[in-house]
C-alpha cells in the first residue's frame, strides 16, 4: 500500500498507521479472546441490550468501584477527573495516571500467536461493515469474501469487542462524525487500521480495523487513539470539506487548484480553519520543513520515496515522537496526540516534546485526555 499518497491525495486516501512504530507485530494471531475487550468484566446487559444487533454492553451504577463515577449517558463506570475552563486538573496525575501507564505497558507482547498464516498473501478485504449509531452498531453490510475469510467475517462478538473497546475510550460526544465502522483484514501485520471519509458523504468518516492485527493490545489501544486523532483533526468543523474534490479525489489538478487556493494548511480535505489544531500544528512544527517534505511525497518510486523519507526522518529524529510521525503532518499530529494521551506531560525540550505539550494548549484537549485516561483505566484495571 501506498502510504505517501495519504498526504496528497483526499478522499481516496485510506489514512493508516503501518506498523512502522513498533514492528512489534510479531504475533498477529486471531486470538481474539485475549484482547482486552474481552477481558472487561463484569459487563451486564443494560435494559436496552435485547437486540441482538445492539453490541454495546452497559454497566449500571452497582458497577462502579469506590473511586469511580456513574456516566448516565454511556453507562459506564470510570474515575472522573474535574478539570477548569484553563485545562488545569484537579491533579496532575489524578492519582492513578502512573498506574495506568503501567498497566498500558502490561498489555504489550502478552498474546500467543494464532492461525493467521495463511493471511499473509491477501489483498486487503472488508469483511463487514456496520453503521454506527451512537455507541451502538447496526444494519451490518457483509461483503462478498472468499471462503477462508468466512469464519472472520461471521465472528461477530470479535468485531464487537473491538468496537466496544474503542467506544468506551473515545466519547461518543467527541466523534459525532463517525458513522460506520469497517472490519476488514489484510493478513497480519500491514494497515492496523485507518479512517477515510465515506464517499456517500464526505463530511462523515468510517473508521477501520484489521482483525488479523488486533491481539496486542497496546498497539491497538494506540491506534485507536491515533485514528481518532485523524477523526478530531480532520473532521469538516476543523477542515470543511472542499465538495469539488471530494467528487474527483484522484483529480491531480483540482487538488493542486484548491491547494494553491488555501490561504492556510491544505490537508487534502478542503481548506483548513485558521484556528483549526491541524493549522496550528503546521504553522509551528511544519512551515519551515513542508518545502523539503512535500517533494518527498511526490516521489513516484517506492523504493527511491522510502529511502528519501528515512532520510528526512533520519536528519530530524528528535523531532517525531515516531518515525511514522514524520511521513506528513495529518501523521505526526495523530503520533503526537496519541502519545500526549498515553504518555506523562513531558519535561524534556526536544521538539518531539513540543508537539505533545501543544495540546496542553488547548483546555478541551487536557480534559478529554483525563476523561480518555479515566476510561481506560476503568477497563484495564478490570482485565
Ligand atoms: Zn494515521
Amino acid at each position: 500500500m501506498n502510504h505517501r499518497f495519504a498526504s496528497r491525495i483526499s478522499v481516496a486516501r485510506w489514512i493508516v498507521l503501518l506498523c512502522l512504530l513498533t514492528a512489534a507485530l510479531l504475533l498477529a494471531g486471531c486470538a481474539m479472546e485475549e484482547i482486552s475487550p474481552a477481558d472487561v468484566q463484569p459487563i451486564e446487559q443494560g435494559e436496552t441490550d435485547e437486540n441482538e444487533d445492539d453490541y454495546y454492553y452497559t454497566e449500571t451504577a452497582e458497577d462502579c468501584w469506590e473511586d469511580e463515577e456513574f456516566d448516565e449517558v454511556d453507562q459506564l463506570c470510570y474515575p472522573v477527573v474535574y478539570c477548569d475552563e484553563n485545562g488545569i486538573c484537579e491533579e496532575e496525575d489524578y492519582g492513578f495516571l502512573d498506574i495506568l501507564f503501567g498497566l498500558v505497558d502490561e498489555l504489550a507482547g502478552g498474546v500467543a500467536g494464532g492461525d493467521f498464516e495463511d493471511a499473509a498473501e491477501l489483498e486487503e478485504n472488508t469483511l463487514i461493515t456496520y453503521r454506527v449509531e451512537g455507541n451502538q452498531l447496526v444494519a451490518p453490510e457483509l461483503a462478498a469474501v472468499t471462503d477462508d475469510l468466512l469464519d472472520f467475517q461471521a465472528d461477530t462478538q470479535a468485531h464487537q469487542k473491538i468496537w466496544v473497546y474503542f467506544a468506551r475510550l473515545v466519547p461518543p460526544d467527541q466523534r459525532p462524525y463517525l458513522t460506520k465502522y469497517v472490519v476488514f483484514t489484510d493478513g497480519p501485520e500491514e494497515v492496523l487500521a485507518f479512517v477515510s471519509p465515506d464517499t456517500d458523504d464526505p463530511t462523515k468518516w468510517l473508521l477501520g480495523v484489521d482483525i488479523a492485527d488486533t491481539s496486542d493490545p497496546e498497539e491497538l489501544t494506540f491506534t485507536l487513539i491515533h485514528e481518532f486523532a485523524h477523526l478530531m483533526t480532520l473532521n469538516s468543523s476543523q477542515v470543511p470539506v472542499d465538495e469539488e474534490l471530494a467528487l474527483e479525489p484522484d483529480n491531480e489538478e483540482l487538488y493542486e487548484e484548491a491547494a494553491a487556493a488555501c490561504p492556510v494548511y491544505f490537508p487534502g480535505e478542503g481548506c483548513s480553519e485558521p484556528t483549526s489544531y491541524i493549522n496550528a500544528f503546521y504553522e509551528r512544527f511544519w512551515a519551515d520543513i513542508y518545502e523539503e517534505w512535500s517533494e518527498i511525497s511526490w516521489i513516484e518510486d517506492e523504493d527511491e520515496y522510502a529511502a528519501a523519507a528515512e532520510e528526512f526522518y533520519l536528519a530530524r529524529e528528535d523531532d517525531f515522537v515516531s518515525d511514522y510521525a514524520a511521513t506528513s503532518p495529518e501523521e505526526d499530529i495523530a503520533e503526537s496526540f496519541a502519545t500526549f494521551v498515553l504518555s506523562p506531560k513531558p519535561t524534556g525540550d526536544t521538539l518531539a516534546d513540543e508537539k505533545v505539550a501543544f495540546f496542553y494548549n488547548y483546555p478541551e484537549l487536557v480534559k478529554l485526555r483525563a476523561e480518555m485516561n479515566g476510561r481506560l483505566y476503568s477497563r484495564l484495571r478490570r482485565r
